[in-house]
């Protein structure tokens, strides 16, 4: 495959098809497509766009109208000038076998829109979801002139963390329904938050504004931020539309802001990426392993019973597992 190419047509007026293309060359699992892969990752990790992208990622658990809302600010961004990407972080898909958001139409004058490019949910068998190509694809975006990305997960498990440390603004959405556990967003997620959004006001206005006031009493029980931002709830409509250009405002206030820690942000999420990448590498590597060493099976079982303890065991197997992977 000609990446070259490929990447170049990534830059032009081609750059759609192209986008897709790269965005599965990424996702691939194929052995022989990893050197292309890199490649790409290489240089579009060398051609970074003049401005930096803002990257922002949206939550909120199943149901709570991510994909309505998406469509909506979506709209509103593109009202505003912006190219928008938007990539959906599925978690159940590499489970399921097929994606529960995939089922139903899901933004669809979004999706005609030509300043705004739509990725489904990527299928890499990664479990939560969001992988290195997660991270890739964002970067392919970028390059293909994209100066919006909205990187969409379900509020389930470890993605939202993911998410967030690969984005530079993080939005949640929640239900307009009050309960003692803050409508089942999980503790932690709520600091992860730069700007809360109590959806569906138009349906129940009543509702959206005790859940709004109590998120802001469980904002409160958290420690000031250090930059000093002072994370809002807002109540909105993405049905009707009501609320979102304030949204899109909010998050605007809060991209100037952090334009100046942007390069440092960036370099952050550099640091994280390699960080992830050297987990994958060497758990990769151990499985090989212990696999040759057969260490998975019966040698381990004698080991338990010489040694009794799993610390004991683990040691040992890690000191021969590092012993052989000397140079
Ligand atoms: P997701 O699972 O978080 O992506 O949620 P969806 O966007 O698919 O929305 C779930 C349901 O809530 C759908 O039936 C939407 O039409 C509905 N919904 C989403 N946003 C709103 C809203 O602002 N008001 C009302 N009344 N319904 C909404």
């Amino acid at each position: 495959m000609d990446v070259d190419a490929l990447f170049a047509d990534l830059q032009s007026a081609r750059h759609r098809r192209a986008l897709g293309r790269a965005i599965t060359l990424v996702e691939s699992n194929r052995t022989e497509d990893q050197a292309a892969a890199a490649r790409l990752i290489a240089l579009a990790e060398r051609h970074p766009p003049a401005r930096p992208t803002f990257r922002v990622g949206v939550s909120g658990t199943p149901g709570v109208g991510k994909s309505t809302f998406i469509e909506a600010f979506g709209l509103e961004l593109v009202r505003r000038g912006h190219r928008l990407a938007v990539l959906a972080i599925d978690p159940t898909s590499s489970l399921s076998g097929g994606s529960i958001l995939g089922d139903k139409t899901r933004m669809e004058l979004l999706t005609r829109e030509e300043a705004v490019y739509i990725r489904p949910s990527p299928n890499a068998g990664e479990l939560g979801g969001v992988g290195p190509a997660s991270r890739a694809a964002v970067l392919l975006c970028e390059a293909a002139g994209y100066d919006y990305l909205i990187v969409e997960t379900v509020g389930v498990g470890q993605a939202e963390w993911q998410v967030h440390a690969m984005t530079d603004a993080f939005l949640l959405l929640a239900q307009p329904a009050a309960g003692d556990d803050l409508q089942g967003i999980k503790r932690g997620i709520l600091e992860l938050a730069d700007h809360l959004v109590v959806n569906k006001a138009d349906a129940l206005p009543k509702e959206a504004r005790l859940a709004a006031a109590e998120l802001r009493r469980g904002l409160h029980l958290a420690p000031a931020r250090p930059d000093g931002w002072t994370v809002e709830v807002a109540t909105a409509s993405a049905l009707t539309g009501q609320g979102i250009p304030e949204v899109a405002n909010r998050l605007e206030t809060y991209r100037e802001r952090l334009s100046a820690a942007i390069a440092r942000r960036r370099q952050e999420q550099r640091t994280e990426w390699l960080r992830e990448q050297l987990r994958r590498e060497l758990l990769r590597r151990l499985d090989v392993y212990l696999k040759s060493r057969g260490w998975e099976n019966d040698e381990l079982r004698t080991h338990l019973d010489e040694y009794l303890t799993i610390p004991a065991a683990a040691d040992v197997i890690l000191a021969d597992f590092l012993k052989s992977n000397r140079p």
